[in-house]
């Protein structure tokens, strides 16, 4: 049996637990990482790239709820839920529902605002840190409309981003077709100037694991079974090893709820699961993010690929692809770009949801020695840096 005494423990090496050490390393703090796979190779890994800070709007929204049930039944829907998972998920569907009442909805939406303003200006910092500046890309991003219907159903969303300060111009079509001259078939779209991406998310994360260990975090590779509060501190205990720490931080994504409902913080995290297809190709047919909002995916320009990247299954963390998902994402992007064939890969992700949006980035209510940092949902890449901050003042001493 492996034993190790430290200050901190970061439970899970995603982008969230990653930054959160490095910051902590900086602060001068002990760091031990735990992980048991590849840090940086969950939900961190696949996504769609953005730095949203757009992205105020919760998942959660009067239109989805008074649409719920025809977005689920629709086989072409951005939405699914697997029936088999249904009984587990009825609290969070419950809280969902709550939550996507229109003041929910707006109060949600305030408190994403306050997160994610400053989103882009930390992310420049935090990659010129971790030696990943050539990743960063500054073209904004694109939220596009096919028929003026949908552009005026916008229209709440688009005055509660203006109402919080958000970045965001109207497009018609030819503004469109002037900064994508490939997409011509859209009545209109939001032009995010700010917003930047980043053109390859698994190359950052080999970065941000390199600066962490380079700065003196330990990585123990290993999945926390348990976390046992003692007179002396806090037993952390995994396969073939126990680590003993003052602090911990839970910050293992879409797993995380077991482990701070086992430190007497219940919480309602979920998982809503994503995906992505990915074309290899050397020339890519767009500038920049481009989100289709019919489809509920991102066009996402990648390092010698288009990654078309979303989608929302609400299904737990076990059950397999749905194959289903990934035809729907391969025929959908097919309406834009004709000339795309069979995907070069596919994925599933995990990410990790709370029903309001709004990640949980706190001292546990069971203890001031085990913070949680995770549920940040669709804007967890987005929110790294912003998140690391917030958990070392947390924790300053
Ligand atoms: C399709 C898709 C597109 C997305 N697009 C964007 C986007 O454009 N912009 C954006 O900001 N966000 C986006 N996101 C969301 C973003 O990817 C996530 O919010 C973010 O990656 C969450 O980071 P995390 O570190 O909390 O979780 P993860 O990256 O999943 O990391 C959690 C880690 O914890 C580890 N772990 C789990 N259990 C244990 C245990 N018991 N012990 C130790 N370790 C454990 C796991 O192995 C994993 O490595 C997208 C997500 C998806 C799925």
């Amino acid at each position: 049996m492996n034993r190790i005494s430290t200050d901190i423990v970061v439970v899970g090496g995603g982008v969230i637990g990653l930054a959160i050490a490095l910051r902590l390393r900086a602060d001068g703090r002990e760091v031990v990482v735990v992980e048991p796979n590849e840090p940086g190779s969950g939900a961190s890994y696949g996504n769609a790239g953005t730095v949203a800070d757009y992205a105020i709007i919760p998942v959660g929204t009067p239109a989805v709820l008074r649409n719920f049930l025809s977005l689920v039944l629709s086989p072409d829907s951005p939405l699914a839920v697997r029936r088999s998972a249904l009984p587990t998920l009825l609290p969070w569907l419950a809280r969902f529902a709550y939550e996507s009442l229109p003041h929910r909805y707006r109060e949600n939406a305030g408190r994403i605002a306050e997160l994610v303003s400053d989103a882009s200006p930390a992310w420049t910092e935090f990659a010129a840190e971790i030696g990943a500046s050539q990743f960063l890309s500054a073209k904004g991003c694109l939220y596009l409309y096919e028929t003026r219907k949908a552009f005026r159903a916008a229209g709440a969303d688009i005055a509660l981003r203006r109402n919080y300060g958000v970045s965001q111009e109207l497009l018609s079509a030819d503004d469109v077709a002037r900064l994508e001259p490939r997409l011509t078939r859209f009545e209109g779209g939001l032009f995010f100037p700010k917003a930047i991406n980043l053109s390859d998310p698994g190359e950052v994360m080999h970065l941000l694991t390199s600066a962490v260990r380079r700065a003196g975090v330990e990585f123990v590779q290993a999945s926390v079974d348990s976390i046992v509060r003692e007179r002396s501190g806090l037993r952390i205990v995994a396969a073939a090893c126990e680590l003993r720490a003052r602090t911990v931080v839970i910050a293992a994504g879409a797993h995380s709820r077991k482990l701070a409902a086992s430190l007497g913080d219940p919480v309602r995290l979920d998982t809503e699961r994503g995906y992505h297809v990915e074309y290899d190709m050397p020339e890519l047919p767009i500038e920049r993010p481009v989100c289709p909002t019919a489809h509920g995916f991102y066009f996402c320009p990648m390092r010698g690929r288009l990654r078309v990247a979303g989608l929302v299954e609400l299904g737990g963390l076990t059950a397999p692809k749905n194959l289903r998902l990934t035809q729907a994402l391969v025929r959908n992007a097919r309406r834009y770009f004709p000339e795309l064939g069979e995907p070069s890969r596919s994925w599933l992700g995990f990410r990790p949801s709370m029903p309001d949006s709004v990640p949980i980035i706190r001292p546990s209510r069971g203890g001031k020695d085990v913070i949680l940092a995770f549920g940040h949902g669709h804007i967890g890449l987005t929110l790294a840096p912003r998140t690391a901050q917030l958990v070392s003042a947390m924790l300053a001493r």
